[in-house]
């Protein structure tokens, strides 16, 4: 049978490669690559068959149809054999929306799509859930890969650390030493990975883990592995699902390695041409002001891009000042008509405690991406009239430390406008009546 998808360098250099091949970057030209789909395959089906298929797939209590990526695997991984998918139930998360949430925002649709409502708590399982799949069939077929290993800010390792577990595949776990979240760092450790925890920031330990495997028998688990796109693709596929198939007029996505924006608009781009869509919605990509150099590329309209040295942020999971993915990342931006904004430390903290007066518990990351939509919305690029989808990255369990600091205004660089102390009271029913006319009736939060 005819491979249904393969390896091509992003910039169209032949030839191609199968799969199963150890390959990351073009050694013509030294893109990344990225996974090509067979799509006269696909249109065998028309889009209402699709439709039909995925929604008869949805929620299903059958493996792999109970997995949000492997519901869509013909669009995913056609030439993945079933018995080799390794799913811990990944996508098929909420997408948030409340008209308390719409009024907080001043916008007249706002969804959140709650990526961080998964197995390992961020979107990062997504990807790996097809990566580690393919990993698994090819050291099936004899491929030697001893080890997956990955450089990581925090979720990445996280999301690889499991399923390398349930797959039984050893994995190797490169960190900046003290730049990531306890709750993050703990993870790989309860999985059984090695890790290692460098003297270094995550640009450093990504050029590290890229040396580490040039050696072919350790295979590369960072999202400049192509396969990881794939299943990160499906986030807005199935946003538009889950929208009755009506496409929001924007979505707003953190970005930091800039792989998952290429993934967003590369699903989106499948569905249009497979015609499951109509339209195209514009993306704004939102960075912390301490580590944009894709936003000081935007203002130069992408002529240049440098890269910059990331600072400290309470998005630890974006603080990438040489992001492996810009290339693809640009070329999403100029075919969705995209935008970049940026937001400072208080911004993106007052973002997320606004969002979580809605009931979400947003992470630093999904604060970025609400304090871009505030902005855009200041700015006049995104008017009040519009819909927009704010793709939440993280389970903001993760990130206790940020919640709790927030509330006791002790972040750095940040002013909390919306702190929320405990009442410390004496235990009597009259000092808790008291509390409660005191602070209800009064309506403190409108
Ligand atoms: C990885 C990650 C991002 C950034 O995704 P990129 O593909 O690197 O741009 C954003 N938020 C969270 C929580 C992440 O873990
Ligand atoms: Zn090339």
């Amino acid at each position: 049978m005819k491979p249904n998808a393969h390896f091509q360098c992003i910039n169209g250099c032949e030839p191609t490669y199968s799969l199963s091949e150890v390959i990351y970057t073009c050694p013509k030209c030294g893109s990344l690559l990225e996974v090509r789909h067979d799509t006269a395959e696909l249109k065998k089906k028309s889009a209402a068959e699709w439709k039909e298929t995925f929604a008869s797939r949805y929620r299903s209590v059958a493996e792999p149809d109970n997995s949000g990526i492997w519901a869509k695997r013909e669009m995913v991984m056609p030439d993945l054999k079933p018995e080799n998918i390794i799913t811990l139930g990944e996508g098929y998360t909420q997408l948030f929306h409340s008209e308390k949430l719409n009024r907080l925002f001043g916008i007249r649709e706002l969804h959140v799509k709650l990526c961080g409502n998964s197995h390992t708590g961020s979107f990062k399982d997504l990807g790996m859930t097809v990566l580690v799949s393919q990993v698994n069939q090819m050291r099936k077929e004899g491929v030697p890969i001893r080890a997956v290993a990955a450089a990581s800010t925090g979720d990445t390792s996280a999301a690889l650390a499991a399923y390398a577990a349930a797959a039984d595949i050893p994995s190797v776990i490169l960190l900046p030493h003290n730049k990531v979240s306890l709750a993050q760092l703990i993870q790989p450790v309860a999985n059984g990975s090695l890790v290692l925890a460098l003297d270094t920031d995550f640009d450093g330990a990504m050029k590290l883990v890229q040396e580490l495997t040039q050696e072919k028998e350790i295979y590369l688990a960072n999202s400049m592995n192509s396969l990881r796109i794939e299943g990160q693709k499906t986030v807005g596929m199935e946003v538009v699902e889950q929208l009755g198939y009506k496409v929001p007029d924007w979505f707003i996505i953190p970005g930091g390695n800039l792989g998952n924006v290429s993934a967003l608009g590369n699903g989106l781009l499948l569905y249009k041409e497979l015609g499951l869509i109509d339209k195209l919605p514009r993306i704004a990509v939102a960075q912390t002001e301490k580590a944009n150099p894709l936003y000081l590329s935007y203002l130069k309209n992408f002529e240049e891009f440098s890269s910059v040295t990331a600072q400290e942020t309470q998005a630890s999971a974006i603080r990438i000042g040489n992001p492996v993915s810009v290339q693809k990342a640009i070329r999403t931006l100029r075919t969705f008509h995209g935008v970049v904004e940026q937001a400072s430390e208080t911004e993106l903290s007052n973002a997320a405690a606004k969002s979580d007066l809605a009931g979400l518990f947003s992470d630093p990351h999904t604060g970025v991406a609400l304090a871009a939509l505030e902005k855009l919305i200041a700015k006049k690029v995104i008017s009040p009239d519009e819909s927009a989808v704010v793709i939440s990255t993280a389970n903001g369990l993760k990130f206790t430390d940020f919640k709790v600091h927030y509330h006791e205004e002790k972040l750095k660089e940040v002013m909390s406008a919306m702190p929320n102390k405990p009442v410390l009271l004496e235990a009597s029913i009259d000092a808790v009546r008291r509390a409660v006319d005191e602070r209800i009736d009064r309506g403190l939060r409108g």
